[in-house]
């Protein structure tokens, strides 16, 4: 299950594999490339040349980020993809090789961008998990959902509840069409009908195909208005994530799709390492993606309090000697904000002397690894230690029904987000949110209900708010949300349209289903407000909301 453990053999010899790699030579070749390439031209027509050459450009995909050609690496990614889609006869271009020709000629060029240059958009590469980084279309597939069904009129209507949860969706009406739909892209999950007109189980069978002919791994979730237990059977043999009988329940879909498609990048552990020396800073940073953590590599030590906010990691590895800075000191820092009190933070030095490692314990470390260290132990140590974090603060921080943030945590987040936004002299926005007439929910339909309302708009707030806002659940069926380095328009923008989406959900109940609205008020941060005014002033706003008519937004 957890594929942080480290104890696997296939998991060893990726990190034994990027160790070697990392010990052979820089920068990368590109003669091998020139060479397969100049044997795709001379003969177009023998496949085994474009094998050759999609498996160089792999490699060099690979590998070049890591050594710090990112451009070359993007630049490869994007190649590779390309070429595999030509291979596949479904390059945008058709038949044409030449613009891939004249990219892999290209790759020269980006091989000579100065990997030590002091290039911002090195750092963000680096930090991003490999299947993100080609292009922003890729990062839009996550959320792409093939809905296969054959009536119009169903489909149109799922189609339209999933995109409320930002879902893009495209509907499939043949069963047919389903694999040339994922030649062409490749979605986050499949949600389709069990019968179509070729048999009650033809989905099923489908998707069994499918299945054993991809390498990708899709989710896929059954409707069926049938629940016996044949039809049952033959989604799980199919290898499906997920059956519903229908009507539908879209919070329970919803809530599926998100656990198949959105939590899987989440399982990640999220690794800060902070070391100026970016060869020794970029493998660690290597093993650690191996061995499936994210990682995000800090050279410039001045930039630490700006990183941690935004990127939050769930466990920080330093060296203790840097040429520029101690790392003691630096550790003492991050423990000054009670934020980071308890993130666990592990040196990485080839100090043996005992008084230093004491130093760094005192500073509030709470480990030190010596150097060399073998990447298994490296990893296997982060590990334990990243997930004890991440228990820990679940439970100290989140609130049990939604998950969100509660009462305290969103008011430890106002307090330094207003901090920072002063520091950074960027605005801030503080949305308070209620839930309308909420009360005869629960007296309709019953306290059950009630909560599947309550997550639902939990699950909405998480899906169409950026990662950098902080959602909590503030009290019942009341929310709060930070939104930083956000102006009040631009707030009240957003929430308005997850308002909109929000009313047009449909909640189910026993025997029938139910719309619900929400009220909020946005107020901004002004010169010196303080935590509990903003509150104040937002929850103003939102008593202005309720008395003009309620299922609105009002500015404070
Ligand atoms: P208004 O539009 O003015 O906000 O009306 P309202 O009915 O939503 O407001 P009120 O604050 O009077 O009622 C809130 C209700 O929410 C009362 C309480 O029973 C219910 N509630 C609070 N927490 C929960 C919860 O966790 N689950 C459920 N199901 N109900 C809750
Ligand atoms: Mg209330
Ligand atoms: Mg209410």
């Amino acid at each position: 299950m957890d594929k942080q453990q480290p104890e696997d053999d296939g998991l060893d010899q990726t990190l034994k594999a990027i160790e070697a790699t990392y010990e052979a030579n820089l920068p990368p070749r590109l003669d091998d490339i020139d060479d397969a390439l100049q044997h795709c031209l001379d003969e177009p027509a023998n496949e085994a040349h474009h094998h050759t050459l999609l498996s160089k450009l792999h490699g060099l995909a690979g590998s070049a980020g890591t050594f710090g050609f990112a451009r070359l690496g993007l630049q490869a990614t994007d190649l590779e993809m390309l070429l595999s889609a030509f291979m596949k006869g479904t390059a945008p271009f058709g038949k044409d090789f030449a613009p891939i020709a004249s990219g892999v000629r290209d790759l020269s060029r980006w091989a000579k961008v100065n990997p030590k240059g002091d290039d911002a958009s090195r750092e963000m590469t680096a930090a991003m998990p490999r299947n993100l980084r080609a292009n922003d279309s890729n990062v839009a597939e996550r959320r792409l959902i093939y809905l296969v069904h054959d009536n119009p009129m169903l489909a149109t209507d799922i189609a339209v509840q999933l995109q409320y949860f930002g879902y893009e969706v495209e509907v499939i009406s043949e069963l047919a069409r389903l694999q040339v739909c994922i030649d062409r892209r490749i979605p986050a999950a499949i949600v389709m009908d069990l019968g179509f007109p070729t048999g009650i189980l033809a989905g099923a069978k489908e998707v069994a195909r499918i299945k054993t002919a991809n390498a990708h791994r899709i989710a896929v979730i059954f409707l069926s208005t049938r629940s016996n237990f044949e039809a049952r059977l033959a989604t799980v043999r199919a290898g499906a994530d997920g059956y519903f009988s229908k009507p539908l329940d879209m919070v329970a879909l919803i809530d599926r799709l998100d656990h198949l498609v959105v939590a899987e990048e989440e399982r990640l552990y999220r690794i800060l390492v902070i070391d100026d020396e970016i060869e020794t800073a970029d493998y660690y940073a290597a093993v650690l993606r191996g061995a499936g953590m994210e990682v995000r590599v800090l050279h410039k030590v001045a930039d630490m309090l700006k990183v941690l906010g935004e990127y939050r990691p769930e466990l920080i590895l330093m060296d203790v000697y840097m040429p520029t800075c101690n790392g003691i000191d630096l550790a003492r820092i991050i423990r000054q904000d009670p934020m980071y009190l308890d993130v666990p933070i592990v040196f990485l030095s080839s100090e043996g002397n005992l008084d230093n490692q004491l130093d760094a314990i005192a500073s509030g470390a709470d480990d030190f690894l010596t150097k060399p260290i073998k990447p298994l132990q490296l990893v296997s140590a982060l590990t334990s230690r990243a997930r004890r974090y991440r228990e820990l603060r679940a439970l100290i921080m989140r609130d049990s029904l939604t998950g969100l943030f509660n009462h305290s945590a969103i008011k430890e987040h106002l307090i330094r987000e207003i901090s920072n936004a002063r520091r950074t002299a960027t605005q801030l926005s503080l949305v308070m949110i209620d839930i309308d007439r909420f009360k005869s929910v629960n007296d309709s339909y019953g306290h059950p209900v009630g909560d599947q309302v309550i997550r639902g708009l939990s699950r909405l707030l998480q899906q169409r708010l950026r990662r950098s806002d902080i959602i909590g659940r503030y009290g019942g069926e009341e929310f709060a949300v930070i939104m930083p380095n956000t102006p009040v328009d631009a707030a009240i923008t957003v929430l308005d349209q997850i308002r909109e989406s929000f009313s047009n959900i449909r909640h189910q109940a026993e025997h029938q289903d139910f719309t619900v609205t929400f009220s909020a008020g946005v107020a901004s941060l002004g010169g010196d407000t303080e935590a509990d005014e903003l509150f104040r002033l937002a929850d103003v706003a939102l008593y202005d909301a309720k008395n003009s008519g309620r299922n609105r937004i009002v500015r404070g």
